[in-house]
């Protein structure tokens, strides 16, 4: 099943974000220093690289991101284990 999007109703959304730029929200805390935004009026998804600069999201980039995550996720973990063991003792 294929979903059609309606691309008329997204044109406005367009042409404001190529004039005023796109309005983007934090939507994934993927690291600390690298997140994930979408934006606003066009829903368009951009991240930010190795560098910290903001660069538009990309099937490529999605897929660091989601390595970066779940490698964050899991040194995160072992903080928490870490510190709650400190904590008790
Ligand atoms: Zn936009």
């Amino acid at each position: 099943m294929k979903k059609t999007t309606p691309s008329a109703a997204f044109s406005f959304s367009k042409i404001y974000c190529s004039l005023f730029g796109h309005n983007y929200l934090l939507s994934k805390n993927v690291t600390h220093h690298i997140k994930e935004y979408t934006c606003s009026h066009c829903g368009e998804q951009a991240t930010t690289n190795s560098r910290g600069r903001l660069e538009i999201m990309t099937p490529k980039l999605k897929e660091i991101n989601n390595a970066l995550a779940s490698v964050h996720a899991k040194k995160m973990a072992k903080i928490n284990i870490d510190t709650s063991f400190r904590v008790v003792s």
